[in-house]
């Protein structure tokens, strides 16, 4: 029996948002964010770790998980100064408490809290991949011609579209190969890491596969996506 566990980040402060309540517990048509972005994975996976910021970890206990009744969230971790380093609290965790280094049938699916929208067949579709190819994305091509800049600004290449992938979450994995490829990572000192892909691809032994997405599943980072969000929830409902 495989067994799926959902890492669900809510460690970050949200900077860019610009507002005094972190925006994973920003309220849409009444409630929060980490609401919507737990609840597109509840069904579909066997437990759920939830990474808070230092000091909102009993906020998110009692504010979104008991609230909402979300039961299969087993354990709420304390993130750390960066994305990677709250999936890495994560992973350790669930090394610990679920003793699953060693065992191949154990995925993980790593969600940013911030990214409510993602559908249950984007889930279900994570899952079926990465149980055949063991490390998966959720992505969508590129609508735009991407260009590769070098520091001073200026366009050094430009990527043949029909290759060029945006790329969001969730991002699935074995659990003991990203586990072991994250600890290298952090071992060896790499701090640019902004996706978890990107860990596999340097330290991992799987291909990546990428699955279609959709393009709501936006991340919410600027006051904009709020707008944007706003008017996703309204279409869905309507
Ligand atoms: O900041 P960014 O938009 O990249 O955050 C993506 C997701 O990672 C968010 O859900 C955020 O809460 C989470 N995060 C985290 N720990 C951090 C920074 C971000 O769990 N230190």
């Amino acid at each position: 029996m495989s067994k799926i566990i959902c890492v669900m980040l809510a460690g970050g402060k949200g900077k860019r948002m610009g507002t005094d309540v972190s925006k994973q517990y920003l309220m849409l048509e009444g409630k929060p964010v980490l609401f919507y972005s737990l609840k597109a994975f509840e069904t579909y996976v066997d437990e759920i770790i939830v990474v808070a910021a230092k000091g909102e970890e009993e906020y998110c206990r009692q504010n979104i998980i008991e609230k909402y009744n979300i039961d299969k969230v087993k354990a709420v971790v304390t993130g750390g100064a960066e994305r990677y380093l709250s999936v890495y609290e994560a992973l350790k965790e669930i090394a610990k408490s679920y003793n699953a280094y060693n065992e191949e049938d154990t995925y993980v699916l790593i969600h940013d809290g911030a990214r409510p929208f993602t559908s249950g067949e984007t889930v279900k579709n994570i899952i079926n991949v990465v149980k055949e190819k063991k490390a998966c994305i959720a992505a969508v091509p590129s609508k735009d011609t991407v260009k590769i800049g070098n520091e001073a600004g200026v366009v050094q290449s430009t990527p043949d579209r029909r290759n060029v992938w945006i790329v969001q979450t969730p991002q699935a994995f074995e659990f003991s190969s990203i586990y072991k490829a994250y600890k290298v990572a952090i071992e060896s000192g790499r701090s640019d890491i902004t996706d978890d892909s990107m860990v596999m691809e340097a330290f991992g032994e799987y291909p990546i596969h990428f699955v279609n997405a959709n393009y709501d599943n936006i991340k919410l980072t600027t006051p904009e996506d709020l707008l944007y969000a706003k008017a996703i929830i309204q279409g869905k409902n309507s």
